[in-house]
């Protein structure tokens, strides 16, 4: 600060200076020093004073020499003029007045009081300066200082420059804020939310803190039906829904996607099971989405940290049990609400347990394949075999799909698993053709393998390493993981069958049943699902017209059919009365491994014949 330069324009010595400042020990070298009469500004200007004036005058910001108290020795022009540019007579304080009753006036809260003790700190040489923004709250609006101040002598006068900042703080808030929230519905996002619920944690004296999962049933049918802008309206509706139904003092944030976070503080699960309960009612109504009326629900899941709680409780530990719990409450059949338990973290663990054993699985070489026989029913031979996958388990024994699939979907292994699936049965199959058992594989794929976009390649990987000819293999997809993109899946199928490889839709009618799917996908066979052929005791007449009207469709589609899970005589005829033309269950044979196989068609039917596919 130009300060400095003020005593080497004054006559008087150091000599001088010192005995005016009472000590000369102690004075910091780097120290800068104001002529020692300013104070006589009071009783009447003196040389030094007035250069003094003259220096802070010629300074464009607005400052002040204060003493140790706040009292005002001098002002410069800028200052004078400060008042009526900031439009608040408030900042009217000149020589005499107390710099910090006019701070305490304009800013009430905290930072007042910190700023008066930093500068009275700096007044008695304790610390080298003072440096901070400062907010106004003037009557125009808040207005942001930056200031300054230097201790210049041993009485402890204090030079303040103000700087106007409000431009650069409110650009700094902006992007603060931007950083912390999510821009689409300006709740808090990830990152603030888990501030806000560890800050709200280490209040021990609060009381109990629950976090509210929420997950919105139903928005990935509207995002992808109605487009993204259509999900992006819904998404602040949903917001301003939560918002409108909490409590005051808890706190709405979106995690991304469709999963909403409510903070509530001071608030027992007694108390969150009531705000779930209104968070529900209010998603309940219907959403008008320019026009179009649209249902939705949501599954909500609760964890509360006890007002008792041990001080390691973090916010990612109440976050992540209340989604555990939001999961459960998905499970449960969507749409309802779940408290955490002990029992989930456990169930959770194991299948942390099961994801790390089944990767380690398909490295080590567990995984087998059963292959269950597939009878043409025109001839009655054995012309193919699906291939079902099962884990050796080493403690566990032979596990089942539904035993560790759901796992692997959760964990990202369907992919590595078909690979694998599909390099064994082609070999397998191959080899069985070397042997001249001439056989058509079907090998069962997941939608998620149709989402990486890998699938055809790592089809005609296997068939190519494999030496199969594609005409020797089937991919299998669920109807229903069909549903989840039929233009994805349409584009990979259409390829797969250029190649030569047959696709079929598994499992047809145990869901959606949609005959759009039979229109919009190129397939070649379409296996009915087991609930429409092992009819109820009584049903034969209704199982069968739902039978053969699918058979009629299929036929007029240029698809063949397949009854699955054909458990008895009845209905094996019945499926070769209403004409499909495969068949495949336990009456004709359980899968097995590979090398039971030959055996079986030895024992059972006829040899295959050649490829009827
Ligand atoms: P899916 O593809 O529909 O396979 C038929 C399932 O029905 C097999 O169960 C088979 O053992 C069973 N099944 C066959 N005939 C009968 C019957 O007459 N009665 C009864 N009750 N069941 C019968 P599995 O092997 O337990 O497989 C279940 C599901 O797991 C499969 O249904 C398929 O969706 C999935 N899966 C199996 N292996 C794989 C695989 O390698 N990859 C993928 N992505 N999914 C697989
Ligand atoms: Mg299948
Ligand atoms: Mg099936």
């Amino acid at each position: 600060m130009s300060a400095v330069h003020l005593g080497t324009v004054d006559a008087e010595t150091d000599e001088d200076r010192s005995d005016l400042a009472g000590e000369r020990v102690g004075r910091r070298p780097e120290e800068p020093q104001l002529p020692r009469d300013v104070r006589r500004r009071v009783d009447g200007p003196s040389q030094s004073t007035v250069v003094v004036e003259a220096v802070l005058d010629a300074l464009p910001s607005p400052t002040l020499l204060i003493d140790a108290n706040g009292t005002v020795l001098l002002a410069n022009t800028a200052w004078e003029k400060a008042a009526d540019v900031l439009g608040d007579d408030r900042v009217r304080i000149g020589v005499d007045g107390d710099y910090f009753a006019m701070a305490r006036r304009l800013n009430g809260d905290d930072s007042t009081a910190t700023l008066i003790d930093e500068l009275r700190a700096l007044s008695r040489g304790e610390r080298p300066s003072v440096q901070a923004d400062y907010a106004l709250e003037l009557r125009g609006g808040t207005y942001w200082v930056h200031l300054q101040a230097s201790r210049v002598d041993q009485a402890g006068q204090v030079v303040v420059t103000h700087t106007d900042v409000t431009n650069r703080v409110a650009a700094e808030r902006a992007s603060d804020w931007r950083a912390r929230h999510d821009t689409l519905t300006e709740l808090p996002n990830r990152a603030h939310l888990h501030e806000l619920i560890d800050a709200e944690l280490q209040q021990h004296d609060r009381g109990p803190v629950s976090v509210l999962f929420l997950d919105i049933d139903g928005f990935k049918d509207v995002n992808d039906s109605l487009g993204h802008d259509a999900g992006d309206d819904l998404l602040r509706q949903i917001a301003q829904r939560l918002t409108g139904v909490t409590r005051a003092g808890d706190t709405v944030g979106r995690l991304g996607g469709d999963e909403f976070i409510v903070l509530c503080r001071d608030c027992d699960s007694t108390g969150a099971e009531a705000l779930a309960d209104r968070c529900r009612a209010s998603i309940d109504r219907p959403f008008d989405l320019s026009g179009r009326m649209v249902r939705l629900g949501v599954s909500i899941g609760i964890a509360t940290a006890a007002e008792s709680r041990p001080t390691r409780v973090r916010s990612t530990d109440l976050v992540r049990d209340a989604d555990l719990a939001m999961y459960a409450a998905k499970a449960a059949g969507r749409n309802r609400v779940r408290l955490f338990t002990a029992d989930l973290r456990a169930a959770a663990q194991h299948k942390a347990t099961v994801a790390a054993e089944l990767r380690d699985a398909v490295a080590d070489g567990q995984l087998v394949l059963h292959y269950q026989p597939v009878l043409h029913l025109p001839s009655g031979r054995c012309t193919g075999v699906e291939a079902l996958v099962r884990w050796q388990h080493p403690h566990r024994g032979l596990l089942a799909p539904a035993d560790f699939l759901p796992t692997a979907a959760q964990h990202d292994l369907m992919t590595p698993i078909a690979r694998w699936v599909l390099r064994t049965a082609t070999r397998q199959t191959a080899a069985w053709a070397a042997a001249g058992l001439h056989l058509v594989t079907s090998v069962n794929i997941s939608a998620s393998h149709v989402a990486t976009g890998t699938l055809v390649a790592d089809v005609h990987e296997a068939l190519a390493e494999s030496g199969l000819p594609p005409e020797q293999l089937v991919v299998e997809l669920a109807e229903r993981s069909v549903a989840e993109d039929v233009e994805r899946t349409a584009a990979q199928f259409a390829a797969l069958r250029r190649s030569g490889v047959e696709v079929s839709i598994d499992d047809f009618g145990g869901g959606f049943s949609s005959l759009g799917q039979l229109v919009a996908l190129p397939t070649g066979l379409l296996k009915i699902d087991r609930s429409l052929v092992a009819y109820p005791e009584g049903r034969r007449s209704q199982a069968a017209a739902a039978i053969a009207a699918v058979v009629a469709l299929a036929r007029a589609c240029g698809v063949r059919t397949q009854a699955e899970g054909v458990e008895t005589a009845d209905q094996l005829e019945l499926a070769t009365e209403l004409g499909c033309t495969f068949a495949q269950g336990f009456h004709l044979a359980r899968p097995m491994p590979a090398e039971d196989l030959s055996g079986w068609l030895a024992a059972h039917v006829a040899q295959p014949a050649a490829a009827l596919f």
